[in-house]
């Protein structure tokens, strides 16, 4: 690896960028302030980038970097998103969300995970390049998005400003995975979860009706019941059961490091994939959305008084896309489920899963290396992810979009994305600098 001098201060200089309230569902009430103030901060912090990165602001919160390199083919994209979701101050949180409290080796705050830790790791380790002087192979492109947590403009933005400036990127990496200490319950071993690819998602809302009129004398079905049925229907989980690629690649990839009844209880799972589908399916949980397409009724809605008969009433289902299945494929399957014509079906929003990422080229090997160089104690492990993230628009167009955050993450850590107490290890942070300058470094020439 080249010779730098890692600067120190990497604590303080996420708790700045947590102080920024980069709330993308409150822009309408807190404005774009915190947002141009957050671009302010990475030219102010990250001086050698300001001044060789040619920067490009894409739309209001698309902020684009590109770091030329010996060629400008095959470049490498690290993407990140530097706006959060909400945090209220008194709400269970031990420090005050956006304090960006730096204590006993942890930086507490909103964002400290998702996603200002994985961006802060990105531009360290370019800053600390740029310092010791070194070009890289080829092009790379930092791409943070300043709308992930709402609807992802930003980022869209970004990639089509790419593909009208003909950049094909053949290496990106977004937030996703995280390097966890025990993968599955029965996996006791460090590993580095890489995002193969995400699941669909989508918003459908059921109506159903009825004449209405006095609750004293209900008929045999009111438009209540009806959807009451309607989704006890979904009860147990109505959609196929299919192992993706990407998790008996996964199961493979832990078979080296496991022993005894664990190791042996992999070999089956690799072996039969059907098998797999129905062991995880039973997990229920993260298991099973792994291996089906979940849905969640999150909101009803019905009726206006105690004594009165609704004359319509609404649920809205959330559902996650399995890989291999469409927002198309997946409203015909709710459809059977339900097997009810009087319950109307409407697609609020949608979008497919994505490909799947191979597992096997020469761009997961170059991200295998990083995790090697940064997280030696770690095995690189592929597995599918059930959220979506800003990537999902570009691998419409690029093959290898790995969703990784180079960021060690207990179980609590990771339940505190989204949640309260959200922090990182600084600790944390220093090995995430060393994967992105592993990764940039260990770039070879195109059709090298
Ligand atoms: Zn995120």
């Amino acid at each position: 690896m080249v010779d730098v001098v890692v600067r120190p201060g990497v604590a303080e200089r996420l708790s700045r960028m947590i102080q920024l309230p980069t709330v993308s569902a409150e822009l309408s009430e807190r404005g774009l302030g915190p947002f141009h103030a957050f671009r302010d901060l990475l030219d102010e912090l990250y001086p050698a980038i300001a001044e060789t990165l040619e920067f490009v602001q894409v739309g209001e919160l698309g902020l684009l970097y590109r770091w030329r390199g010996r060629v400008a083919s095959e470049p490498i994209v690290l993407m990140a998103h530097y706006d959060v979701v909400p945090a209220v101050e008194g709400h269970g949180w031990t420090h005050p969300p956006f304090e960006g409290r730096v204590d006993a080796g942890v930086v507490h705050g909103r964002g400290a995970l998702d996603d200002k830790g994985p961006l802060i790791v990105i531009v360290e380790a370019v800053e600390n390049l740029l310092t010791a002087g070194f070009v890289p192979e080829r092009d790379v492109y930092l791409s943070f998005g300043g709308d992930e947590e709402t609807d992802g403009t930003a980022a869209q933005a970004i990639v089509a400003w790419l593909a009208e400036n003909g950049v094909e990127p053949t290496l990106v990496i977004d937030e996703g995975g995280a390097v966890v200490d025990s993968p599955l319950p029965f996996v006791k071993v460090s590993a580095a979860m890489v995002g193969l690819g995400e699941k669909g998602i989508a918003t459908v809302r059921l109506t159903t009706s009825s004449a209405g009129g006095h609750a004293s004398a209900p008929p045999k079905t009111t438009a209540t019941t009806r959807l009451a049925k309607a989704l006890t229907r979904l009860e147990p989980n109505p959609f196929p059961k299919k192992t993706p690629v990407a998790i008996r690649e996964m199961l493979r990839s832990f078979l080296p490091h496991t022993s005894g009844v664990s190791r042996v209880l992999l070999r089956v799972l690799v072996a039969a994939p059907w098998l797999t589908a129905r062991v995880f399916a039973r997990m229920g949980g993260e298991p099973a959305a792994l291996v089906q397409t979940t849905v969640a009724a999150t909101m009803l809605d019905a009726g206006t008084a105690a004594n009165v008969l609704a004359p319509t009433a609404h649920a809205t289902l959330n559902l996650r896309i399995a890989t291999g299945q469409t927002v198309d494929s997946t409203l015909a399957q709710l459809r059977r489920a339900i097997r009810d014509r009087d319950v109307a079906i409407e697609l609020v929003s949608g979008s497919d899963p994505s490909p799947e990422s191979p597992a096997d080229g020469a761009a997961f090997e170059a991200l295998s290396a990083a995790v090697a160089a940064a997280f030696p104690e770690s095995v690189t492990a592929p597995y599918l992810m059930m959220q979506a993230t800003d990537s999902r628009f570009i691998h419409r167009t690029v093959a290898s979009v790995f969703r990784f955050a180079p960021l060690r993450m207990s179980a609590a850590q990771r339940g505190s994305i989204h949640g309260l107490d959200e922090q990182v290890h600084i600790e944390s942070l220093h090995r995430g600098e060393e994967f992105h300058r592993a990764l940039i470094t260990g770039m070879r020439p195109p059709g090298d």
